[in-house]
């Protein structure tokens, strides 16, 4: 454990004790019932459309879900009560910490600064290897939460010095109000906002969201529709949709792709995705190659092997996308920034251990050529 990381931990305790005793107290002060306190402050939701019968329609994400009075979406986060559609995680967070900013990761955005990362339970798809599926695949009254109205998140963000706060560890789109109203007001303070999210999401909230987001890293899945389907039970078109009105908007954008043995690893995959980054996005994205453990309902599959990851990298070099990372392999030399001009090291990392010698403003030190990114 490095010191930084020693000093979140610290804070991360306090941060909770802190908390965990906002919540109490106010608990006892208006003598909440079990139910009401599970569900945080309770808030219309945003991109729904009411039918007839009290039903409703949620548009925020593909699945589109049409819910009858008293029942839930599929994410199980939002409730229709007499036609009405609620949020029930807005202010109720089941995670909070502060993480590495290249934890996320984002690796060319404010780099070695530390993100104040939020979450609450639910998502909209549920990959067989989610590595947050305790929190992820729960529904609000399933997990422990703590009472933090999004006022509350900017001042610990400032309190502790984080230069951002992330939207992270579940799915963003299923709080997507909550998210909305805490970067809104995280921009009027000067701390940034991130999302980290799958992309499962309509264009219009997409939309919506980048006017108040700084920067959004994609997970994205695969480029398959049959992965997605049967192992994510999501679908590839509206992802690369929503990916695409991201870039359209000018939010810093960085891809991540789990690499899972046998699944997701095949050469003619990963090249077909890289030919639709570099026409679609351009050759500036970053990408991540991230390994696989073995986790959730994907126990019988073996860890990525390290030579695998490296063919992908390479795939990706040779089709010319000029920032291609190796993620979860300690110590791998594609963890580090190199100059796509002279090949120098920009920014070298060692896990979250980051050194941005190599980067003058927003140039490499030694050629003075532009490295793409947020860099202050
Ligand atoms: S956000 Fe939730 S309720 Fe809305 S369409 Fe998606 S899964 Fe259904």
């Amino acid at each position: 454990m490095n010191r930084r990381v020693f000093i979140s931990c610290i804070a991360c305790s306090f941060l909770f004790a802190d908390a965990r005793g906002h919540n109490s107290n106010r608990t006892s002060q208006i003598q909440q019932s079990r139910r009401e306190r599970w569900e945080g402050d309770l808030k219309e939701a945003m991109w729904y459309v009411k039918l007839n019968l009290k039903k409703v329609r949620c548009d925020l994400c593909p699945r589109k879900c049409v819910v009858d009075d008293r029942e839930r979406g599929f994410c199980g986060v939002r409730e229709n009560r007499d036609g009405i559609y609620y949020t029930l995680v807005y202010s109720n967070p089941c995670a909070v910490h502060i993480d590495p900013i290249e934890k996320k990761p984002f690796f060319h955005f404010l780099p070695a600064t530390l993100s104040f990362s939020i979450a609450t339970a639910g998502c909209n798809i549920e990959c067989a290897y989610c590595q947050n599926w305790e929190i992820s695949q729960r529904r609000p009254e399933q997990t422990e939460n703590i009472y933090m109205p999004p006022k509350r998140v900017v001042e610990l963000a400032k309190h502790y010095g984080c230069k951002s706060i992330s939207f992270t560890y579940t799915e963003p789109v299923v709080f997507y109000e909550y998210m909305v109203d805490t970067a809104k007001l995280a921009r009027h303070a000067n701390i940034r906002a991130l999302m980290v999210t799958n992309a499962f999401i309509e264009p219009k909230p997409m939309q919506e969201a980048c006017k108040v987001l700084d920067a959004v890293k994609v997970d994205l899945k695969a480029f398959s529709e049959e992965f997605y389907r049967k192992i994510c039970r999501g679908q590839l078109k509206p992802v690369l949709k929503a990916i695409e009105v991201i870039k359209s908007t000018g939010t810093w954008l960085e891809l991540v792709v789990l690499i899972v043995p046998k699944l997701n690893d095949s050469p003619t995959e990963i090249k077909q995705m890289c030919n639709w980054v570099k026409t679609n996005l351009g050759s500036d994205v970053p990408i991540h190659f991230s390994r696989f453990i073995p986790m959730y309902k994907l126990r019988n599959l073996p860890p990525t092997p390290v030579e695998t990851l490296e063919r992908c990298h390479d795939i990706a070099k040779e089709i010319g996308l000029r920032y291609v990372y190796i993620g979860n392999v300690f110590g791998h030399p594609a963890e580090s920034t190199y100059c796509p001009n002279c090949n120098s090291v920009v920014i070298q990392r060692m896990g979250y251990k980051t050194s941005i010698s190599g980067l003058r403003g927003n140039k490499c030190a030694k050629c003075k050529f532009t490295i793409a990114g947020v860099w202050a």
